[in-house]
């Protein structure tokens, strides 16, 4: 059977154990709590290796991540994370994205939701947005578009793909109220992404409360 499917099931196995390595990190820093948040690497250019739905990101196995289609399609008897569409709305885009991190941390989480009138959150003038691939200077402006939360993933991944078609797609977009999505060429370039992320969502958080407490 293995060979009618469209990868190659040791390259899958090493994409799953990095995820997995991936994953064990996440969920030490508390990015990842009860069971939420999905991984995917890219294996080629039909397919990605994804977690499945609903484990313990700090107890991960290989039988915890699945081989998908770029439309979302299980490719294995295992069932898919209910935000996969998420993860190959971007590969299918981009065939240069090779990883997507979508986590749950508390500064994803409540930054969004205390700025209820924002699409967009501008990010400017830190040194450590030099993290993101292709900026080299800290006198920029990254913008990180934020979408209504929703359980319909079908709605919320056109209005992402309709987003970037008009915007760029940008390094990382946020949920409100729920958390963050990130990408890049390759898993290491995607995990600097998160921790740059996870970092000046803190300072913006941050400067928003030394701010409210001033008013
Ligand atoms: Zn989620």
């Amino acid at each position: 059977m293995s060979e009618q499917l469209p990868y190659d099931h040791d390259l899958f196995e090493r994409c799953a154990e990095r995820i997995i390595a991936a994953s064990r990190d996440i969920y030490s820093r508390g990015w990842s709590p009860a069971t939420s948040s999905n991984y995917s690497v890219r294996i080629n250019a039909q397919s990605c290796a994804i977690t499945v739905s609903g484990k313990h990101k700090g107890k991960l196995g290989l039988r915890d991540v699945m081989a998908v289609d770029l439309q979302g399609k299980a490719l294995m008897d295992r069932k898919p994370s209910a935000e996969t569409l998420l993860h190959t709305q971007l590969y299918a885009r981009d065939p240069d994205i090779g990883a997507v991190l979508h986590t749950h941390s508390v500064r994803a989480t409540v930054l969004t939701m205390e700025q209820p009138g924002i699409d967009t959150l501008v990010l400017r003038d830190y040194e450590l947005l030099k993290a993101f691939s292709g900026i080299t200077t800290h006198n920029t402006e990254v913008h990180i578009p934020v979408f209504n939360n929703t359980q319909d993933m079908v709605e919320l991944s056109r209005q992402v793909e309709k987003r970037m078609q008009c915007d760029g797609a940008g390094v990382a977009y946020l949920i409100r109220g729920h958390g963050l999505y990130t990408w890049g060429e390759d898993l290491d370039a995607c995990m600097r992404h998160l921790e740059a992320l996870e970092f000046l969502l803190d300072c913006e958080w941050q400067r928003y409360a030394i701010h409210a407490n001033k008013r």
